[in-house]
């Protein structure tokens, strides 16, 4: 088959959609920061269900990690032929007088360097002009790139304004080499992002601003992006899939 590698799979939204992306018969690629057993985890689970799946440790905010966790990937033997670009982190809530040049260079760094470089290297590999058998990329974004999250994360809203461009601007340069180039936009899902920081209560508060008054569960973010991986989504490049209840 082929390889599915997502980014910061070892929990939340990654895990759910490595989860998925095995049941549809991808062989998936773990990537994980600092927590092997996390990982471990998930690849237990997905070899239970009779799956394949492997880890790969890298910090996606530096090259030459990146670099090295691809070269690992070519050595499966397998194409890789599905990147989910994944893997982002959420500071506390703040208004812009007390965000640091440390915090906004650190989500930079991941939220949008990150994801750039992981696009690089999958292009590399994926890419007809390449002798690649071409593939699919689904970058997460957030229903914070519209919103702005004024007075909580701009930094972080501004990082996933950047991965919407990224997104209109690759896959309109990879089309013709046979890559399609997507986004999800989530809006309140339930994971453990929400965990730091953050005022108490504020998940029950954004959720009742909700049209359809829940926040989402990780699985339904998954099955949009299998689905925008998928062949039932070949006409479909450079779009936006809103995932926000509504919002
Ligand atoms: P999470 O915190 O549960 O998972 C994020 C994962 O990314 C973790 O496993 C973490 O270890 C990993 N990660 C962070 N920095 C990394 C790095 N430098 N290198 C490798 N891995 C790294 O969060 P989540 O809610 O599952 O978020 C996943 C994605 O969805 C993020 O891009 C996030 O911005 C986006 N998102 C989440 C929500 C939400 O409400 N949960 C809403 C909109 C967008």
């Amino acid at each position: 088959m082929a390889i599915a590698l997502v980014t910061g799979a070892s929990r939340g939204i990654g895990k759910a959609t490595a989860l998925q992306l095995a049941g549809e018969g991808y062989t998936v690629a773990v990537n994980f920061h600092h927590n092997i057993t996390a990982a471990t985890e998930v690849i237990n689970h997905i070899v239970e269900a009779g799956g394949k799946a492997f880890a790969v440790r890298a910090d996606i905010s530096d090259e030459a990690q990146v670099m090295a966790m691809f070269d690992s990937i070519d050595r499966e033997g397998e194409p890789l032929t599905a990147l989910v670009n994944n893997a982002g982190i959420l500071f506390e809530q703040s208004t812009i007088e007390s965000l640091s040049a440390e915090r906004i260079n650190r989500v930079l760094a991941t939220n949008v360097t990150g994801y750039f470089l992981c696009c690089r290297e999958a292009v590399k590999r994926m890419s007809h002009k390449h002798g690649g058998k071409g593939g699919a990329i689904v970058n997460v974004s957030s229903a914070a790139s519209r919103l702005g999250a004024p007075g909580e994360y701009v930094d972080y809203a501004a990082s996933k304004g950047a991965v919407d461009s990224l997104t209109t601007g690759l896959a309109l340069e990879v089309a013709a080499q046979g890559i399609r180039v997507n986004c999800v936009r989530p809006g309140l899902i339930y994971t453990d992002i929400h965990a730091s920081g953050g005022e108490p209560g504020r998940v029950d508060r954004v959720k009742a601003m909700l049209p359809m008054q829940r926040g989402g569960q990780p699985e339904e973010v998954a099955q949009a992006i299998a689905w925008l991986l998928s062949d039932k989504a070949s006409y479909v490049t450079g779009s936006f899939l809103e995932l926000a209840g509504g919002k």
